[in-house]
């Protein structure tokens, strides 16, 4: 796609487009376009923190050199109030054609209403791994002893499992022909009264996710990668994921991993990657009890869902939890948590995700410095006490601050790196 036409959104009138070479890396210009959309509920008060956080750090590291191009693009109530449609058509050519985006929360109304927005996004985007980087800031208050040792980060399947959305509601008659094809074709007996789901998990999508991870590993010179699944009761879906995670490792990278089997049978790790797996019930002892032994984590999408929750409340919850969910050639960055209508318009909440998620971002760019700025300052920030409501309760030495103040303050503190 060379050309973008669009319906309702008007074009950027400044920046550049980021390219790809023919090896499917990015070359990014010095005016990179970046669409983002708000998203619903606490969205506008996470983004008027947010954007003058971005634009400091860019500067501190580039003075007028670089700077990004936002492009102001619209989905979910926003979208719905100016053009009648939660997810218009151009918001995927938008983010599909300039290749790196950011969007805030979206709402989805429980049952009924519409499907969710950031399910279909990440599904027509093709964005198969929904990626999370943890790491511990000090002056967050968490709940183990040492947070600090948790630096990890997980790559979670985005597309398959139980997650792929092919379920049937009991006593539907679909629900009752699978139920019946099984009994009659496979000699399988499943109660009459049961809903059915299906988990589907491709040799496919599972190469292309370690194929990134392993790639991410290599990249950052990470010790080790561990791939976590349940195969030994799933043999078919989970165990296959093992194996065929197992063999990108060692039919793509021979010469640059060592597997944690072949360490223990006297070979030397060199200073390659370690590709270890685990199950994912003892991974979940594991990342709490031996946190250092663990670093790149690929898994099936459920697990990934659960797992991840689990290791960002190791280091004090959501507050500062960046995500993305990303695909081949194009790339969404988001906060993890939801939309918090409660809040909305009372610049109260953290900023904290949305910040940490485009500090991703801008790593996932090759701006690492400015990645690195922004997380300094935040650290100072923190460990200053200047902190939204959701940090300040848990501790007695903090002052609460504003959403708007909050970022304030992290712009202040990167003018003063
Ligand atoms: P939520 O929006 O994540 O909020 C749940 C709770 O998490 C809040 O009440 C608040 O807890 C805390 N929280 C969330 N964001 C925070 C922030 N920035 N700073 C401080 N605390 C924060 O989850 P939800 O209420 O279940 O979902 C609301 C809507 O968001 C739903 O429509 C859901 O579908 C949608 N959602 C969207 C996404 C997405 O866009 N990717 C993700 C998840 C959910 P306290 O009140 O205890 O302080």
């Amino acid at each position: 796609m060379d050309r973008l036409e669009l319906k309702h959104f008007e074009l950027p009138r400044t920046g550049e487009r980021i390219g790809i070479d023919e090896h499917g890396k990015f070359e990014v210009p010095d005016t990179p376009i970046i669409p983002y959309i708000e998203g619903d509920g606490i969205g506008p008060d996470l983004w008027k923190a947010a954007m003058p956080v971005f634009n400091a750090a860019v500067k501190k590291v580039y003075g007028e050199k670089k700077k990004i191009a936002w492009y102001r693009i619209y989905a979910g109530e926003q979208a719905a109030e100016k053009y009648g449609d939660v997810l218009p058509d151009d918001v995927f050519k938008a983010i599909k054609f300039y290749r790196v985006a950011m969007k805030g929360p979206l709402t989805t109304p429980v049952g009924g209403g519409y499907r969710s927005l950031n399910v279909t996004m990440r599904r027509k985007l093709d964005l198969y791994a929904c990626v999370r980087p943890v790491r511990y800031f000090e002056g967050v208050v968490a709940p183990v002893k040492h947070p600090e040792y948790i630096n990890m980060i997980i790559f979670r399947e985005n597309t398959e499992d139980v997650y792929a959305g092919i379920e049937w509601e009991r006593g539907t008659n679909e629900a009752k022909e699978v139920i019946d094809f099984l009994k009659k074709q496979l000699n399988v007996n499943i109660r009459e009264d049961s809903g059915i789901g299906i988990k589907p998990i491709s040799e496919f999508a599972t190469k292309r996710l370690m194929r990134m991870a392993i790639l991410y590993a290599l990249e950052h010179k990470d010790p080790s990668l561990t791939i976590v699944h349940k195969g030994n009761i799933m043999k078919y879906t989970e165990g296959s994921f093992r194996k065929w995670a197992y063999e990108v490792a060692l039919n793509e990278f021979r010469d640059s991993i060592v597997t944690e089997e072949e360490i223990k049978n006297g070979k030397s790790g060199d200073g390659k990657l370690i590709i270890k797996d685990r199950i994912t019930d003892a991974m979940f002892q594991q990342v709490l009890l031996r946190p250092k032994e663990y670093s790149v984590i690929v898994t099936p999408n459920l697990n990934g869902d659960y797992l991840s929750d689990a290791i960002v409340a190791q280091v004090g919850g959501l507050g500062l939890a960046p995500g993305s969910n990303i695909g081949d050639g194009v790339a969404l960055f988001e906060p993890t948590h939801g939309s918090a209508p409660k809040y909305a318009g009372m610049d109260k909440v953290n900023p904290g995700s949305l910040i940490l998620s485009g500090a991703f971002m801008f790593e996932y760019l090759g701006w690492k410095d400015v990645k690195d700025v922004i997380e300094k300052a935040i650290e100072i920030t923190v460990k200053e006490g200047y902190v939204t409501y959701d940090l300040a309760r848990l501790r007695d030495d903090a002052k609460e601050v504003k959403c708007s103040e909050f970022g304030k303050r992290i712009v202040y503190n990167i003018e003063r790196l």
